[in-house]
């Protein structure tokens, strides 16, 4: 049975003295209520939650599944009730607005609430995870009667919401839509199509669903510039909310998947089902990217969350089992053998593990400062240069942070050796369920296209430019030059992470110039130049926690070994995983023709 103990002491790290959660929510009047004593309350109590509720149905509701019956999905035993409690306990509502029945708090306060959630149990965390975005989408486009219909529902938790892009022959390139969309005299419209892998789109947790369909209507321009954007409940409603007849929505079928088997992911038949327009008239695709950046955030959190399951469970486990001698000497002489913690290579996967967890939580919690930003901008110039700065930084979180849980949970079934592939200990469920965040919400290959293509070279490296000066200027700040002695110890960090970003620079620049001469250098560049600037901005976040970490060992020596494991590990970060960007700048820069060059017909001589 897998374990889960929420990792409050390192979310409160972060929130209280990496970033400053509360210095940044006194900028905003809204937020006067998200003091520490109202969040050390709502951690503690999400945390209940999550290891006594969710956690136990981790591995029952991927041994059984949801079950397909005529068209109704029946989610795995013990889901409905612990949702139940979900909206009991006002969860949904947390970080939503109060004129929708919200409470108001920031959203970067609801991330630590998905973080312990997630990590606990991905597959169920989905159901309202996806009205999260549903949410985010009628907030931002909605008229005010269809929040004042559709919000307040889905922030109790009454109905769910879903999003509908995925049709048979697209998901990555969704200008093939082909869903229609026909307009009626009364201002609705018949939406006709069919929708694939459409997560929580059909379940038996809530009493209706409301899908957020991309579909074309009548003579639209071909290409995504012909997408609309439309909500359609699964069942028709007044304007009070009752429930009325059918919608036509049927679920044809459920997928038989990899993982997260307790996820209904659903074939959606829409048959004339009666929808609204949300937003304008073929700007659907516009309207979905602004809630698309907040959900790939969200989807970048499924790689830390895999990481920490993995990790906890693997700590406990190096610990226990025993096998031959340390290379140093025996350390238990009073025992058969030493635990395998003992061993380097053991130490290095556990070591990895807990840097990629660590690390990915703060590149998700400064973020999540910048979601914040967005939702509280008063003017178009201050929301848009937020949402720029989101932008730039959402595909490598999502794609860098998925690779890295991926990588996470294999060195935990690694760590687990042979029991590692036996479903019993979990760990290989942890594998299983962790490879879909790589695929969904844009894959890693589409993400890296978007951060060389669109978010470097199209902008001539604007947002590069300003995220790096930000890291430079840390630098500058905590260089050697100060006197104070914990500064000096920062040199270790800040010299190869002032190395790494000017690098960053100088690549950035000498692939848009090679660019200009072969335009595959792009598409054979850009998951490596991801990962890679990945690496240097996980740097980043790990020499501002070791900085962080230095500060408090001078005042707070109750928690000084906490501190000092961070610097510790931030100091891993830097010797055993930082240097490999050196070989991705290598592969990076290479010339695309060892990949093109081989005619597709002599791929294979079958
Ligand atoms: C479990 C699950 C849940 C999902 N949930 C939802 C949901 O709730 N709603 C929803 O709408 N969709 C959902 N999806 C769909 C998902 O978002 C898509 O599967 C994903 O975006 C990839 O699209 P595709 O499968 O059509 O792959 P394709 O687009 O066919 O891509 C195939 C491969 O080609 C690569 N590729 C494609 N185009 C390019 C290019 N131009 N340059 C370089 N490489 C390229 C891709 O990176 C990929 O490796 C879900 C999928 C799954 C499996």
């Amino acid at each position: 049975m897998l374990s889960y103990k929420a990792p409050i002491a390192d979310i409160k790290f972060l929130i209280e003295d990496v970033f400053d959660y509360y210095g940044h929510y006194q900028k905003y009047p809204e937020f006067v209520e998200a003091t520490p004593d109202l969040n050390d309350a709502i951690l503690q109590e999400c945390a209940k939650f999550c290891e006594n509720e969710l956690l136990p149905l981790y591995q029952s509701g991927d041994k059984e599944g949801c079950t397909f019956n005529n068209g109704a999905v029946t989610t795995p035993k013990g889901f409905k009730e612990a949702y139940n409690k979900y909206v009991e306990g006002g969860w949904q509502s947390l970080s939503h607005p109060i004129e929708h029945g919200g409470q108001g708090l920031p959203p970067s306060l609801g991330m630590a609430k998905s973080e312990m959630m997630g990590t606990a149990n991905w597959s169920w965390a989905m159901y309202p995870g996806l009205s999260h975005g549903a949410m985010n989408t009628v907030q931002s486009h909605g008229s005010e009667a269809q929040k004042e219909l559709y919000l307040t529902r889905l922030t109790e938790g009454s109905w769910t919401g879903t999003m509908c892009l995925t049709e048979p022959q697209c998901g990555t390139d969704l200008g093939q839509v082909k869903t229609k969309a026909e307009p009626n005299e009364d201002g609705t419209y018949n939406i006709t199509g069919t929708k694939i892998f459409i997560s929580a789109g059909e379940h038996d947790l809530t009493e209706n669903i409301i899908h957020i369909v991309l579909a074309r209507l009548p003579n639209a321009p071909a290409g995504t510039r012909g997408i609309s954007l439309f909500i359609v409940p699964k069942v028709k409603t007044d304007a009070q909310g009752n429930l009325g007849e059918s919608n036509h929505v049927t679920c044809g079928s459920i997928e038989d998947k990899m993982g997260i088997k307790a996820s209904a992911t659903a074939v959606l038949n829409f048959d004339n089902a009666v929808g609204e327009l949300i937003g304008p008239e073929h700007k659907g695709l516009e309207c979905m990217f602004t809630f698309m950046n907040t959900a790939r955030v969200g989807t970048a959190l499924q790689g830390v969350c895999t990481a920490e399951l993995a990790y906890q469970n693997s700590l406990i486990y190096a610990k226990e089992r025993l096998s031959m001698r340390s290379l140093t000497g025996k350390k238990f002489p009073e025992q058969v053998a030493d635990p395998i913690i003992v061993h380097p290579d053991v130490r290095k996967m556990l070591m990895t593990q807990k840097a990629i967890s660590e690390g990915g939580r703060a590149m998700i919690y400064y973020t999540a400062k910048i979601v914040d930003e967005i939702e509280m901008a008063k003017t178009d110039a201050e929301k848009e240069a937020a949402d720029e700065r989101l932008g730039f930084i959402t595909p490598i979180l999502k794609a860098f942070l998925t690779e890295l849980g991926s990588e996470s949970a294999n060195h935990g079934l690694q760590i687990f050796g042979g029991h590692g592939f036996i479903k019993e200990w979990g760990m290989e469920q942890i594998v299983r369920d962790a490879r879909i965040a790589t695929l969904y919400e844009g894959t890693t290959g589409i993400q890296a296209l978007d951060l060389l293509g669109r978010k470097i070279l199209l902008t001539r490296g604007k947002s590069l430019k300003a995220f790096t000066k930000e890291i430079l200027t840390f630098c500058k700040d905590k260089s050697m030059i100060s006197q104070s002695p914990h500064k000096r110890q920062m040199n270790k960090f800040i010299w190869p992470l002032s190395k790494a970003t000017a690098n960053w620079q100088q690549y950035s620049l000498r692939l848009a110039l090679k660019a200009k001469k072969d335009r595959d250098i792009i598409g054979s560049a850009s998951v490596d130049y991801l990962m890679f600037s990945g690496y240097i901005v996980m740097a980043y976040f790990w020499a501002q926690m070791a900085q962080a970490a230095y500060e408090k060992l001078a005042t707070d020596v109750e928690n000084r070994d906490f501190y000092r494991a961070k610097i510790k590990t931030a100091e891993f970060y830097f010797e055993r995983m930082l240097p490999r960007t050196k070989s991705l700048a290598k592969t990076m820069m290479a010339d695309p023709k060892t990949l093109m060059q081989l005619d597709q017909e002599l791929l294979s001589f079958l």
